[in-house]
């Protein structure tokens, strides 16, 4: 070989060593938002994360972010217990490993702790980060390259109150950051929420997109009683509905749904993609890192829902711009992200957790361009948002 060429190309055994995962640390981060968001069983005023930080042999250093909403009541994992299992469980099972094998990293971390993916994604985002730093590439150029570099971004109207909401609503539309809505319902009654929603659908310009997300709160019976009314407001995706556990009840709501309805709790694991796709339980199923628990883990949800005719879209746990980041290389590796992605969480944070943030612009989020995840954490910030024991 052209001994010049030569010296460019790392050698195999080289990124190994140089990888080498050196030591782990993890924060708890409250970040303030501008204002509450509930959802059909809690509402938070702050946004908890578990902060990783990765720190390689050769020096390079790698982030990432476990989110949550409000403990554990949007899934089993808290902050706390997500910090407890990283440092006593996760972390033990990595250092010393090379940081680019991450599918052998998901491995150790599937042996050395049941689920907790929200914790596992935090540490497989930092590996990826650190790595792609190390080769001095983006990190959606190790999971396959970017197929698009900006995304349909949705914001999610969430605070109950229908006059705040069109306000939100019609700010994000006049900053050029979101014209697309996701809104919670599952606060209040049915016919209460149907009356927000209404009073939405008239104040927002015609044709805007409506999401409606039930975060498990109805009941077969009343989906069967309200979906036409979404059905007559105009509402465009209606998600999860049902609980999670209940795929065969949402696959019957779906059949008879003129909206089409989004799987989301009810699918974490690749098996329960297989099955509810299987099941025919939604035409559209979200994708998000908490789920999965890795990047690789999210392109094979992604594959099983493009193998049975399912739509993706663009799922989030109000990660900052760390974690929506992470997302937005490994959505940006697929061939298409049908609904677009609502990533706002950096958006709703009252001061972002890094120095360039993300780009939002023309109602498109951006795919950070640089090494790694492409952004810049903020160490004062984050020291003023680490929680204090
Ligand atoms: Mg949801």
């Amino acid at each position: 070989m052209n001994t010049a060429l030569a010296s460019h190309i790392l050698q195999p055994a080289d990124l190994a060593l140089a990888t080498r995962i050196r030591a782990v640390t993890s924060r708890i981060i409250e970040a303030p938002t501008r204002r509450k968001h509930k959802l059909s069983n809690t509402s938070i005023a702050h946004q908890g994360y578990v902060l990783v930080q990765v720190t390689l042999d050769n020096g390079v250093t790698g982030w990432g972010e476990g989110s949550t909403l409000g403990g554990p009541r949007w899934a089993e994992e808290s902050v706390e217990a997500m910090k407890a299992n990283i440092d006593a469980y996760l972390v033990p099972a990595l250092i010393g490993q090379p940081a680019c094998d991450l599918e052998t990293a998901t491995t150790l971390m599937d042996r050395a702790c049941k689920r907790n993916f929200s914790a596992k994604s935090a540490l497989d985002m930092a590996l990826l980060d650190a790595t792609a730093k190390t080769l001095g590439v983006p990190a959606h150029a190790l999971l396959g390259g970017a197929q698009q570099t900006s995304f349909s971004a949705i914001w999610a109207l969430a605070s109950g109150d229908a006059g705040q909401e069109v306000e939100e609503a019609r700010e994000m539309i006049s900053k050029g950051w979101f014209n697309r809505f996701k809104i919670k319902l599952g606060f209040a009654d049915p016919a209460t929420d149907l009356n927000r929603l209404g009073a939405l659908q008239k104040a927002l310009p015609a044709g805007t997109d409506i999401i409606a997300d039930v975060n498990q709160g109805w009941s077969e019976g009343e989906c069967i009683r309200y979906l036409p009314k979404l059905s007559d407001l105009g509402v465009s995706l209606i998600e999860q509905p049902l609980p999670a556990d209940q795929m065969g009840a949402m696959a019957r709501v779906a059949r008879r749904s003129s909206i089409p309805i989004m799987m989301d709790e009810g699918v974490f694991t690749t098996t329960e993609a297989f099955d509810g796709c299987a099941q025919a339980a939604g035409a559209v199923l979200s994708l998000k890192l908490c789920k999965h628990g890795s990047v690789h883990r999210l392109k094979q949800v992604a594959a099983i829902a493009q193998a049975a005719g399912v739509d993706l879209y663009g799922g989030c746990l109000l990660e900052s711009s760390i974690g929506a980041s992470a997302h937005l290389h490994a959505f940006a590796t697929l061939p298409k992200l049908h609904w677009g992605t609502e990533h706002f969480g950096p958006k709703i944070l009252i001061e972002d957790l890094t120095r360039d943030g993300l780009r939002y612009e023309n109602f498109r989020v951006h795919l950070p361009t640089g090494p790694g995840l492409g952004i810049t954490p903020d160490p004062e910030r984050l020291d003023r948002f680490a929680r204090k024991d």
